[in-house]
């Protein structure tokens, strides 16, 4: 209780130690109002010797010679004078042809110092007369706001000054006939409860300023800094670039431009947690930071990093980041992959310059050994197909070029069909027929991966509603949901509108998710399977073994039917051990009550092996590759598919 009281008149006394940017700001707003104040300063002045000029060489009966007027405005040629010296001082400071703020300092107090004086040798003239100390009050005000300094500063100033020039008067004041002139007690209640007053105006602008300058100093760290790791973001890294690049000395083709990928952090972050994740980025942020230096450094985000540098010295920077990686994990294997770019022209936007790094450092994925790869021409072509599909996926959405291609699945037994999986294609005017492997990545990087899906799962829902409406069976369907679809959109709602809209049964939609994307305890993510599944809506896992996790997520989350990668099936005939890990797999997914599905089965001699482990569902080209809706119908027609009775799950 007591610190507390303590320590807010410590607070209030502007005892405790101010920012840099705090003192700063101060300074500024001291510059600010010392540039109004003395310019008023300067027309009163003018004013003055004008009046005075008027009264005693104009009006008067006997004009005064040069002496005797410099005599009577000599005060005011001084105030002038000094005036104008700080206003210059000002200028120059505001434009930052001056920087020396100490020298500033020195300008105003012995500015405010000479107002003072003026305002006491005025002013006791006028109480010897028997006349009101306006001018030194007047005097007192102006200097008092003119600079605010911290308030113990102005409490010891003011209170000094008041209490010294007080004593002054009532010793050192004798009128006309010499004798001695007191203050009134009346007047001197007055006097010291203008002190009062002006102790607390300053100290209330002091507080006012410190608010002030503490908020624009969070607002502007805000705006340049990373929230999770503190280092520079992007916007910073943005404004930077540009102002090196506008620089004419600056020379684009010696510059280069970095994109860091830390491969592997996702399964740090699986295995140790979110929080451990979270302190890893900071600390290779901070230490990144640190490498970086001498040039330009930002957290772009998630675990990629950017940065422009000399390209004179890129490989010992490269070097000193790949270290500090080695250095900062030891419970994970991690490695850094680095993309470059060198600026053709200064016109290139750090934006396209850092997609050409980043795309560049995605070539290297996977890559053992490949620390970093440079962009070149040669890469032009595909870049360009990267950012035609960032730029024209809406276009796609609109105008059809987004296609729903569907793969058949059979029951491994009879060789019935059961259901089909939805995969995308995108039919595109300029670039003819895209495969997934083209564009679901780029979509997943950009954050535009649900309105793809979006589009493929309406597609899906009205082609069944085609089906129903036409008194076909209705073959279910499953899809694909990227983990980001999760964050992008709301999943639960896009699903039962277009179930509902659709008029389709909830158990003919079965949801995709890879193993991949539920590493991490997402709670959210969590939390829309279960309501998904509650609804009525099937959860199958796709890709299982292909990633690091899996059976972490079998034991965090319940899934229906089990997708067993394709992975297992290259040369299954001579590998012994993919033919027990397979049917290790198939019975262990049914301990834990869910159906099982092979992808990729191209052989019957694999389908037979999967049949006698019992996997009950396969999918692959034995059975057809992906193909348009009117094609599937047409086959089911021509015979060539059997569509099943038995009930799916
Ligand atoms: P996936 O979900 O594992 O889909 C299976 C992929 O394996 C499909 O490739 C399919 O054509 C291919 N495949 C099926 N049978 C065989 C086979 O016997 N041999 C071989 N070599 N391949 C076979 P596709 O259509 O290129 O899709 C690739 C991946 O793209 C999919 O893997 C899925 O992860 C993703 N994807 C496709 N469509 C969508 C979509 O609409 N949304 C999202 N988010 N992802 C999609
Ligand atoms: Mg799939
Ligand atoms: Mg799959």
């Amino acid at each position: 209780m007591l610190k507390k009281f303590l320590s807010s008149i410590v607070g209030l006394l502007g005892l405790k130690k101010d920012s840099e940017y705090v003192k700063n700001h101060n300074i500024d707003a001291n510059v600010s109002s010392s540039m109004y104040n003395t310019s008023l300063m300067i027309v009163i002045e003018i004013w003055m010797i004008i009046r005075y000029t008027k009264r005693y060489v104009f009006d008067a009966e006997i004009p005064a010679d040069f002496p005797t007027w410099l005599k009577y405005t000599k005060n005011f040629w001084g105030l002038l004078f000094v005036a104008i010296i700080v206003v210059i001082y000002d200028v120059m400071y505001k434009k930052g042809k001056i920087k020396s703020r100490t020298l500033g300092n020195v300008v105003m107090i012995l500015f405010a110092g000479y107002c003072l004086i003026f305002g006491m040798y005025v002013s006791h003239h006028d109480f010897a007369a028997g006349k009101m100390i306006t001018c030194f009050f007047v005097m007192a005000l102006y200097a008092a706001c003119l600079l605010i300094w911290k308030p113990y500063v102005s409490i010891i100033f003011l209170t000094v000054l008041f209490f010294g020039y007080s004593y002054y008067l009532d010793n050192y004041t004798f009128d006309k006939e010499g004798v001695q002139v007191i203050m009134l007690s009346g007047d001197r209640v007055n006097y010291y409860t203008l002190l009062i007053t002006l102790i607390m105006i300053a100290i209330s602008i002091y507080h006012q300023r410190v608010n002030e300058a503490v908020k624009s100093e969070e607002l502007e760290r805000i705006a340049v800094e990373d929230d999770l790791t503190g280092v520079p973001n992007m916007y910073y890294f943005g404004t930077q670039c540009k102002k090196m690049m506008g620089d004419a000395a600056v020379k684009p083709s010696d510059k280069l431009y970095l994109f860091m990928n830390i491969e592997n952090f996702k399964t740090y972050n699986d295995q140790l947690g979110y929080e451990k994740g979270n302190e890893f980025l900071k600390n290779i942020a901070n230490r990144f930071k640190e490498v970086f230096k001498d040039g330009i450094f930002a957290r772009q985000s998630d675990d990629h990093f950017v940065a422009l540098v000399n390209k004179a010295k890129k490989d010992e920077y490269i070097n000193k980041a790949v270290n500090v990686l080695a250095e900062e994990h030891p419970e994970v294997y991690m490695s850094l992959k680095v993309g470059g770019y060198s600026p053709v022209n200064r016109e290139e936007t750090q934006e396209i310059c850092c997609d050409r790094a980043r795309y560049a450092c995605g070539l290297i994925k996977n890559k053992y050994g490949e620390v970093y790869r440079e962009y070149d021409k040669k890469m032009d072509e595909s870049f360009h197909l990267r950012q035609y599909i960032v730029n024209h996926i809406d276009q796609a959405v609109e105008k059809g070029y987004i296609k729903v291609y569907y793969q058949p699945v059979v029951w491994s037994k009879d060789g019935k069909l059961c259901g089909c999986e939805a995969l995308a294609r995108w039919d595109d005017p300029v670039y003819g027929f895209l495969s997934p492997g083209k564009f679901i990545s780029v979509l997943e990087e950009c954050r535009l991966i649900h309105k793809l899906d979006k589009c493929i799962y309406e597609q899906v829902c009205k082609d069944m509603h085609t089906s129903i409406k036409e008194g076909r069976k209705v073959i279910p369907v499953s899809m694909n949901f990227s983990r980001l679809d999760f964050e992008l959109m709301d999943v639960v709602q896009v699903m039962t509108s277009l179930v509902e809209k659709y008029e389709i049964p909830k158990e003919n939609i079965h949801i995709e998710v890879t193993e991949s994307a539920l590493g991490e305890k997402q709670g959210s993510l969590k939390t829309a399977l279960n309501r998904l599944r509650e609804l009525g809506f099937a959860l199958w896992l796709d890709d299982f073994g292909s990633g690091y996790s899996s059976l972490n997520v079998l034991k965090d989350y319940k899934f229906d039917v089990l997708k067993v990668d394709m992975v297992f099936l290259s040369n299954l005939q001579e590998n012994e051990s993919a033919q027990k890990i397979l049917a290790c797999i198939i019975d262990m997914a049914d301990r834990l009550g869910m159906q099982t599905l092979t992808e990729g089965v191209e052989s019957s001699q694999a389908a037979e092996y999967l049949n006698k482990i019992g996997c009950g569902r396969l999918q692959g080209y034995l059975y057809g590759k992906p193909m348009p809706y009117e094609e599937l119908i047409e086959k089911i027609r021509a015979g060539e598919f059997e569509i099943t009775d038995e009930k799916m799950c």
